[in-house]
């Protein structure tokens, strides 16, 4: 099935030059989002993978799916100020300016192997915000799975670089 061509292209959204790769599309197919599910979790068949951590937003629909079929728990990376227990804070460079990502003090717990899921990565500023998060909890990161890499932006390279295994199901040229 050619999950590349359900995802919809927005041009210059949400400002001029960028190509939003827009999932909702390949989310409200049936027969998409279950072969999108199956190709996240395929590369961890067999595997030890204790927990999914999934990022805002769109990782949380894709995350949670893929945690159910991998039966394992789930934990969410929200943006600062969203999670209303103790939490640890990751800040990650935006075009302009920094940001803040956060988890769940007791989201992990050390020597934990997880499996990052999102829909799309550019720079990867937020998934290597993860990687630190899940880090400082003493847990360790077995993949991350993408729906879209852009690689032409790096971030999968970027966390390669830091021994993390990468994997997306499709790519698109450009921003
Ligand atoms: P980055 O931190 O640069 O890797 O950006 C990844 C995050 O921003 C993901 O959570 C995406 O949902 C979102 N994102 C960045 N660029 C795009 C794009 N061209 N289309 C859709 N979402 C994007």
């Amino acid at each position: 099935m050619d999950l590349r061509s359900m995802i919809r292209t927005i041009p210059d959204h949400p400002k001029p030059g960028i190509m939003f790769r827009d999932i909702t599309t390949l989310l409200g197919d049936a027969r998409a989002f279950r072969t999108t599910v199956d190709r996240l979790v395929q590369p961890y068949a067999g595997l030890r993978i204790d927990k999914v951590v999934g990022i805002e937003a769109r990782g949380f629909i894709l995350g949670g799916a893929v945690a159910h079929q991998l039966s394992v728990g789930f934990a969410p990376v929200r943006k600062k100020g969203k999670l209303p227990w103790r939490t640890i804070a990751q800040d990650y460079a935006l075009e302009y300016g920094t940001d803040a990502m956060e988890m769940h003090a007791d989201a992990l717990k050390a020597g934990e192997q997880v499996l990052i899921v999102d829909d799309l990565i550019a720079t990867g500023g937020t998934a290597m915000a993860a990687v630190k998060l899940i880090e400082k909890l003493g847990a360790r990161v077995a993949g991350a799975s993408f729906v879209v890499d852009l690689p032409e932006l790096g971030g999968a390279d970027k966390l390669r670089a830091l021994s993390v295994h990468v994997d997306a199901i499709c790519a698109f040229a450009g921003h």
